[in-house]
């Protein structure tokens, strides 16, 4: 996906003439990569108007960096489109919150609510779980091991078949114990659709959430829009969670899902493990789904490690795209100390996380020490 974006912008640099027909072209091969990242035909659609509107072809023609001015416009544009307007609810510790999970089943919803709980947890919160999931066999049994784990308390049972009346007691029992924070996790079940989301408007109307988050798995392509809207219609949904974001899907679905519910994305779930979550960020999110790297992450990493006076020269180099093998090599050394290898390289353009798997840090390190053996043994011709 970034390769195709670059070599777009590339030819659109080099390009002596800058007309209609270039930036048309420059256009069209960012909105094929968008589509294959699983941005919504309509949004791609209104992405090239936006941005011919934006971006003057008198400014791109006698610009001197064409290439960093669209870059440009369809980064603005991208981030104005993940951004709802207003922010999402968010819970106050000390005082009672109620929120309640909705989603496909198998988008994550359970294994994001432990996550949500223990993130808050960790900032001092008195977190609860409810498991409002009387469909799946194994449901209860699933919320109670992971809320075990993370020694968050939990209501659920099973015995009883009524997803409302659990939610309802859940919620009582835990305000009764001073929790600020009661987590509700719902069903999802693929078949009855209509079922299932008149069960959602049920379990929300009786236990009147303060917030509703809609969990959506990042791979599921094109479908994004209509299953959030589909979500949203049913109960009123006031944020967003992307799971699996750790897979190979770009997260394109991430921006149809925050134009049908209107509401932002506030986490993104990176991994099966507890802590495998991040607070949703838009600048980084966007930069990786266009394959630019995350500059800002990147710098300050540069800022920490890189001796003060190689700083300008580096910087400058780099903002110039002449990131070149030698300097690479010299930065090399330094970025080995940068930490989690893996980390650094997702932010590097060019590089994913998936190149680094986790867990084989050792090994790529041990990599890039060869990378570095083979260039020692380049010439600056090669
Ligand atoms: P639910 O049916 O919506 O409750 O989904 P679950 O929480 O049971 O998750 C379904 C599967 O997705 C489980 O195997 C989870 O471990 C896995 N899962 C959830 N979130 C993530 C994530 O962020 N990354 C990865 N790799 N797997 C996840
Ligand atoms: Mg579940």
């Amino acid at each position: 996906l970034g390769g195709s974006i670059s070599r777009a912008l590339a030819q659109m640099s080099n390009a002596t003439v800058i007309d209609e027909k270039v930036l048309n072209d420059c256009l069209n091969e960012i909105s094929r990569a968008l589509l294959q990242a699983d941005v919504q035909f309509k949004m791609v659609r209104d992405m090239q108007t936006n941005i011919k509107r934006i971006v003057n072809l008198e400014a791109l023609a006698a610009g001197t960096n064409k290439r960093r001015i669209m870059q440009q416009a369809v980064f603005t544009e991208l981030c104005n489109m993940l951004d709802p307007g207003k922010p999402s609810f968010t819970p106050k510790k000390g005082k009672p919150s109620v929120v309640m999970f909705v989603g496909l089943q198998g988008s994550g919803k359970t294994t994001t609510c432990t996550k949500y709980a223990f993130y808050h947890q960790r900032k001092g919160f008195k977190p609860a779980l409810v498991c409002a999931d009387t469909f799946r066999a194994g449901a209860f049994d699933q919320l109670k091991q992971n809320a075990t784990k993370a020694k968050i308390p939990f209501y659920g049972s099973y015995m009883e078949s009524d997803p409302v009346k659990i939610a309802v007691e859940g919620v009582e029992r835990f305000k009764k114990e001073n929790c600020d924070l009661i987590i509700v996790d719902t069903s999802g079940r693929h078949k009855q659709e209509a079922a299932l989301f008149e069960e959602m408007r049920q379990v929300s109307e009786a236990t009147k959430p303060d917030l509703v988050i809609f969990v959506m798995d990042s791979s599921i392509g094109q479908a994004a829009f209509d299953q959030a809207q589909a979500f949203k219609q049913s109960a009123s949904v006031g944020a967003v969670i992307i799971t699996k974001m750790d897979g190979h899907a770009k997260g394109g679905g991430a921006l149809s899902a925050v134009a049908a519910t209107k509401s932002p994305v506030i986490f993104i779930g990176t991994g099966e493990h507890i802590d495998e979550f991040e607070v949703f960020d838009v600048k980084p999110f966007v930069s990786r789904l266009l394959g630019m790297g995350d500059w800002s992450g990147f710098m300050d990493k540069i800022h920490e490690v890189v001796p003060t006076d190689q700083q300008p020269e580096l910087l400058q180099k780099l903002s110039e795209g002449s990131f070149t093998l030698r300097l690479m090599y010299e930065q090399f050394q330094n970025i080995l100390k940068m930490g989690p290898i893996g980390q650094v390289f997702s932010m590097l353009p060019g590089f994913s996380a998936e190149l680094m798997p986790k867990g084989h840090e050792k090994e790529s390190q041990a990599k890039i020490k060869r990378y570095m053996t083979m260039m020692d043994s380049m010439t600056d011709a090669a």
